[in-house]
């Protein structure tokens, strides 16, 4: 298709991202996934199977409100209902490749998918407050080649499904047994979910939307729309969509306060500029005290951690309901980078913190584990 038959850059970053689209959800013995569907796409399926509307609504209850795979355990329809939905339908889930616990309980999962493609998905728990967050990958690679992060080194392999995006939690969600869906203020083990893992999830936007609203319907997994992130290294055209039709919180890794700078370390600057990324933030529904904007600066030590970087930084966010997270950089085999001295840390936090903005320092954690940004992978399999 002729970029000029294509309207406006949104289009044009959808129809991009259709070129990288996840194989279709049919086994090739003919059976449909379930996980992944719709509401209207899973009615849909149980229309083409000859059955009622009411059968989708149950398997919905039963598949993300129970967290049932097997049809067999599906109690509110009978038995021959059950073998005929197993003839025609799986419940998935990816496998786990390697499971790993760090000594701070954050707990690294490597999954394989269908066509042995793999992404990691973190859990990081919160001990003090029994809760924790699921940080989740939107892409096997990434296009970006932001110069910090180990992701950016390998090749965009395909964009996830809504299958495989969802199925990372619900995956997670067995290893921790946390079935059924806690309902209502019931606390929860997995309460939040960050799209921080692999990949810039708006250049995956149609199966990361379809994936965030099936988490957040309320007959299953239920989780709000303000207990999940999404991080962006700042696609404009897809903040304002996912702002409109998502509506839940967005983190924006800035790493920069000059163009310059940020060119370098965020290529994708050099198409949205600052100046265009703090005016999207600005327009993002929503964006109050009560929900702030992230934003992640990464701390390079001698790049971006000058005391006059972080008082440009006051400067750009001013009038931003907005926080800031402090990241140390978390170094990996090639990385060219050091981490800023906890000396600096501390100096760049006050400042920011001074201006009247929160600026947590991010403690790295399952160090012992490497649980950084696409680390796991690459030693299982090399980057291409
Ligand atoms: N593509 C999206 C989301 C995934 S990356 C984005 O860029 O926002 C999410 C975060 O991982 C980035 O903000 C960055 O802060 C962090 N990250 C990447 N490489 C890192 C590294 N080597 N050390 C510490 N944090 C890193
Ligand atoms: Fe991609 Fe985010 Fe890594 Fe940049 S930081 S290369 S956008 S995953």
């Amino acid at each position: 298709m002729s970029d000029l038959l294509l309207p406006g850059d949104a289009e044009r970053i959808l129809a991009k991202a259709a070129l990288f689209a996840p194989p279709g959800n049919t086994l090739p013995d003919g059976r449909r996934d379930l996980v992944g569907l719709s509401r209207e796409e899973l009615l849909a399926a149980v229309a083409e199977a000859g059955e009622a509307p009411f059968r989708a609504k149950q398997l919905w209850h039963w598949i993300y409100h129970q967290g049932v795979r097997d049809f067999s355990a599906m109690s509110s329809i009978a038995r021959p209902l059950q073998e005929k939905f197993a003839k025609h339908f799986i419940v998935s889930r990816p496998d786990v490749a390697l499971d790993q616990l760090s000594k701070d309980e954050t707990r690294k999962f490597l999954f394989n998918f269908r066509d042995n493609e793999k992404v990691e998905t973190v859990y990081i728990p919160d001990r003090q407050e029994d809760r924790g967050a699921v940080c989740i990958s939107s892409q096997v690679g990434c296009t970006l080649s932001c110069r910090f992060c180990h992701t950016g080194t390998q090749k965009l392999a395909r964009n996830l499904s809504s299958a495989e995006i969802v199925g990372q939690f619900m995956a997670a969600r067995d290893a921790y047994k946390e079935w059924p869906s806690p309902k209502g203020e019931t606390p929860r083990l997995l309460s939040t979910i960050v799209l921080m893992g692999m990949g810039e999830p708006l250049y995956n936007y149609e199966n990361v939307a379809k994936a965030m609203k099936i988490v957040m319907d309320g007959e299953g997994i239920g989780l709000s729309r303000r207990r999940i992130t999404l991080s962006t290294s700042g696609v404009i055209p897809m903040m304002d969509k996912a702002g409109a039709e998502l509506g839940v919180n967005l983190a924006v890794s800035l790493h920069a306060v000059r163009d310059d700078l940020r060119d370098e370390l965020v290529p994708l600057n050099r198409k949205y500029p600052i100046k265009d990324l703090i005016a999207a933030c600005k327009r993002y529904p929503g964006a109050s005290n009560a929900r702030r904007i992230t934003f992640e600066y990464i701390m390079l030590k001698g790049i971006n951690d000058s005391e006059t970087d972080a008082r440009a930084l006051v400067h750009l966010i001013a009038g931003l309901p907005a926080k800031v997270n402090l990241i140390p950089f978390n170094p990996w085999p090639g990385s060219t980078y050091e981490s800023s001295t906890p000396v600096a840390l501390k100096k760049f936090a006050s400042i920011v913190m001074d201006a009247g903005y929160a600026s947590p320092i991010r403690t790295p954690r399952g160090q012992d584990i490497l649980a950084a940004c696409g680390q796991l992978k690459s030693l299982v399999q090399p980057a291409a």
